[in-house]
This record gives C-alpha cells, structure tokens and sequence, in this order.
C-alpha cells in the first residue's frame, strides 16, 4: 500500500515515530494508502529547516521568487488530470467537479500571487514638503499554514502561495483526512527546483502536527481554515504568543429569494449552491430565505430538480453529488437530518443514507436534502451541517428577511436575488457577512477581499489583504 511522506528540507521523509495511519477512499469505504502520523518533532525539524531557508528565499527578487511559483503553477497544470484523479479518489469529489474547479484553482493560486507580488506596492505618506513617510514591508519568516479537507489541494495553495510569494517559508499541514495531493504537490515543487526548506509540509493529526505548528514559538504567523472551534482553540494558544493570526472559519449562509427574482437562474444557481461538493463548501447556502408570493412555486421546483440529481461513485461523469468525506462527516449529517425531523422540520425529499452497488457499496454516500417547517432559531439552522441538506422558509419583508439571515453567529457569505438593484444594494448592506453574491455565486475574483464576519473568522485573504497578512509593515519617517 502506498505510504505518503513528509516534505522536509527539500526531500520526501519518514515520520520520526516511524508510525502512519489509515488513509480512506470515501467512495468505497476502505483504507487505501497511509498517512505519516507526525509529532513535534516533525514540525521541529521543519521549521529548523524553514529558518534555515529564510534568509536566502527573502533575499530573492520578486522576479525570482515568481519565476519558480509560476513553475509551480504549470506543473500543477500538467498533472491536471492526475491531480484531479487523486483529489476525487481522497475526498468523495466527482472526478469532472475535481479536473473543473479544484486544480485549475490551484494552478491559478500560484499564478495569481506569483505574478502579484511583481505589482505589490507599499504605501507612503507626505507631510506637506518637509516630510514623508513611507511603509516598508518585509517577509516576516516561518509561516504555518493549515487547511481543511473540503477543497484540499485549492484551500492548501491558497494560503501557501502568497506566503512564498511574499519572501516567507513555510511549514503546512493539510487535513489528515485528505493528504494525498499535498503529498504530490511536495513532488511537484522538488521537480519545480523550489530550495530546499522554503516549504515544508507535515502530516498527521491536527492535535499533534497542527497543535505543534500552532504553539511553536519560532512560527510568528498563523494562516488557518477550518472549523469555529479548532479557530477558536487555535487563538487560545496563538494570542498570548503575539501571533499573526489569520482565521477562515465556519459559514451558515442565507440565500435571499425575492419574488422579482430571475427564476430559472435562481433556481439553477441555487441548486448548485445548495450541492455542489455534497454541499462541503464554506460558501454553499444552506438556509434558503425565499419571498412568501413564490414560496410554494420555487420549493416544488427545487424538490423536484433536486430529486432528479444523481448520487454517484466519483468516477461517474452523470454524478452530481459524490462520497462524504469520512464515516464520522456521514454520520455527523445524517444526525442533523434526524435533529431537523426532531424540531418539527419536514424532509421533502432526501433524508437518507445511499447504499451504491458493488464495489461501492461500502461507500459514503448521502441524498441531497430539503427540509422545511423548521423555526429559523432553532439548532438545526443555527449550527454548521456542512453537507448536503438545505432548509427552506417563507418571508414576507424585507426587515424580516433581513433579520432571519443576521440570526446565526456566523456571517461568511450570502446570496441575493432580485432584479431590483436598489433593493439588491440595500440589502447586501445590512446582511453581516464578509462576502455578499448579487444574482450569482461563487464567483471568484482573487483580488478581492475573502472573509467572514462575527464567528466566521477574522482578517482576510486574497489579492493584497494576503500579502499585507503576509508581510510585517514599518513605517520610516524622514524629514527631508
Ligand atoms: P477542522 O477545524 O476540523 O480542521 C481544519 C484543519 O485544522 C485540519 O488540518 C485539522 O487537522 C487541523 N486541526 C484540527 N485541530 C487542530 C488543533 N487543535 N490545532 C491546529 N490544527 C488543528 O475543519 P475541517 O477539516 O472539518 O473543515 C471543515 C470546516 O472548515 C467547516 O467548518 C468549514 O466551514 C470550514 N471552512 C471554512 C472556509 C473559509 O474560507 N471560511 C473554507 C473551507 C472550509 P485534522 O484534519 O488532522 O484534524
């Protein structure tokens, strides 16, 4: 069975403990590679060997840095389709979702900031003609970043792009339950002739190799994603130790349908947000807050559109929901849909586990879910499910609306619909959320501003916002 390595100081390594764990295929259910079980003393020699890279890959130009990430980036091009192939085999994904979305994304990721710290500029400020200020900004060191099983490979890059892209090395861990193209990300960057120690990625359990990252005092600066309350265990340990802390945390976005909506487009795109990736995306909408003049038109449709998409093996080009991640994630949804029936909410459709046949029969699979008649405060719409299960509600005005979807804790992304651009404005306005879609989703311009509000994290990604993150600014003071 393959065994996966470490990445560390340029070259593929056994874990200390010499121990490994179970790598499982959701699509089928079983183990079938193995995963280093790492432990501080992994991270230790990574971030021995990060400090150690730090002087030389700061002193690079721009240009040289960029040179080796746009390697980087056509590599990750070239291994499109196997790539693709791995992500879907790790995490469930269809394998057309993986070769569409995740690795093009990837690829972008270092292109995108290999090619924008060529145009990063700092600030400067003059004081009528006798003095000016200006910012310089400068890698900062050893960055630790750590990322989520859901979009492994595009959620991995995106962090560790622009931390090399700003003169910084690494030390990353990805999710241990969804390793594998970290591990060939690792092969790429050694053909790509990146030098040794610039990034180093660890694997294992993320109380071991995460806790280790976090608490090392040699690693000032933390690029975190994944669940409220690892976020939040993490700032526990990160705030006394004066770290920059960047955190990308939980969602339970609002869709808002109101009745001048484009129908058809809302209804498409609202499937897609409701599904895609078996609705593992921060960003997916799984309250959806549709206007009461429509309400029975829009939920017939969705149900039935919904009950006509395929649940398939990854490898299925008809699949339009793959695997779950794990057993627990499975396990963790199927009890939500089960909480939901408790707090009085109606199932649609969906609802189930699915037994596929043959060799998949032992796979993780689940029906996309609608549920309504459920009270907008209660858990099963307060607290993340992270699968495919929506929840569906009537409302009548627009402060109404507006108040359902500021009810939750969370406040990462919302959707609009209307044809009116006055309302449309209005109400993007005093919905708490760092990212707001107007009669879209998901769409993606990586210089802008990417982050949830209240306990969806704090700080943001993307364009400069990174590479301001990623760098530590002084101001110099001249008088002239
Ligand atoms: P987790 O919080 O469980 O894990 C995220 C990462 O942190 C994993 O690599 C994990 O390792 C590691 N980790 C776990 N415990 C610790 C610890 N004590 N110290 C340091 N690292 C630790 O999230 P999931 O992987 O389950 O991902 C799903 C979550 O991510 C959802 O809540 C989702 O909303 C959120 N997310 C947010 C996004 C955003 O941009 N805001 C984007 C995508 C997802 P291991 O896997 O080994 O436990």
């Amino acid at each position: 069975m393959q065994k996966l390595k470490n990445y560390i100081n340029g070259e593929l390594t056994e874990p200390v403990s010499q121990a490994y764990m179970d790598n499982y295929n959701p699509a089928k259910g079983e183990v079938y590679s193995l995963i280093p079980d790492s432990d501080e003393r992994d991270v230790q020699k990574a971030v021995d060997a990060a400090k150690a890279a730090f002087p030389i890959w700061s002193g690079f130009s721009n240009e040289e840095r960029s040179e080796l990430l746009l390697k980087i980036s056509q590599l990750i091009e070239k291994n499109l389709d196997r790539l693709a192939e791995a992500e879907s085999l790790d995490n469930g994904k269809p394998v057309w979702l993986a070769r569409k979305v995740d690795i093009p994304r990837a690829a972008s990721n270092f292109h995108f900031f290999a090619t924008a710290i060529e145009h990063f500029a700092s600030e400067s400020h003059i004081m009528g003609s006798e003095v000016v200020n200006y910012t310089l900004r400068k890698p900062i060191g050893v960055a630790g970043c750590i990322s989520p099983w859901n979009l492994p490979l595009y959620l991995f890059t995106w962090k560790i792009a622009p931390a090399l892209a700003a003169g910084n090395c690494v030390v990353a861990k990805p999710s241990e339950v969804t390793p594998m193209t970290a591990y060939l990300l690792s092969e790429l960057c050694i053909e790509a002739g990146l030098p040794k120690g610039v990034l180093n990625i660890v694997h294992g359990y993320g109380n071991k190799v995460g806790a280790a990252i976090i608490s090392n005092p040699d690693i000032p600066l933390i690029s975190f994603t994944g669940g409220t309350k690892t976020g939040a265990e993490i700032a526990k340990t990160a705030a006394p130790m004066f770290k920059k802390l960047s955190l990308e945390l939980g969602g339970k976005n609002p869709n808002i349908i109101f009745a001048d909506c484009d129908f058809e487009e809302a209804m498409k795109t609202t499937l897609r947000s409701s599904f895609t990736n078996q609705g593992e995306i921060c960003l997916c909408g799984s309250r959806i807050y549709i206007e009461k003049s429509i309400y029975e038109k829009f939920r017939d449709e969705l149900v039935k559109r919904t009950r006509a998409m395929k649940v398939s093996y990854p490898t299925d080009p008809e699949a339009k929901l793959g695997a779950i991640v794990s057993e627990a994630h499975k396990d963790k949804i199927l009890s939500y849909i089960e909480l939901a029936q408790e707090e009085g909410g109606k199932i649609l459709c969906g609802g189930k586990q699915i037994h596929l046949e043959g060799e998949y029969k032992n796979g993780w699979y689940i029906e996309p879910t609608v549920i309504e008649g459920l009270d907008h405060l209660c858990r099963t719409n307060q607290e993340e499910i992270f699968g495919p299960v929506v929840t569906l509600h009537a409302f009548e005005t627009e402060e109404d609306v507006i108040e359902y979807a500021n009810s939750t804790t969370y406040g990462l992304s919302a959707t609009i619909w209307t044809q009116n651009l006055s309302k449309a404005h209005r109400v993007a306005a005093q919905v708490k959320s760092g990212i707001i879609w107007i009669n879209c989703w998901l769409v993606r311009d990586l210089r802008t501003p990417f982050g949830g509000m209240k306990n969806s994290g704090v700080g943001r990604e993307g364009g400069w916002e990174a590479l301001r993150f990623f760098t530590e600014a002084k101001n110099v003071c001249v008088r002239l």
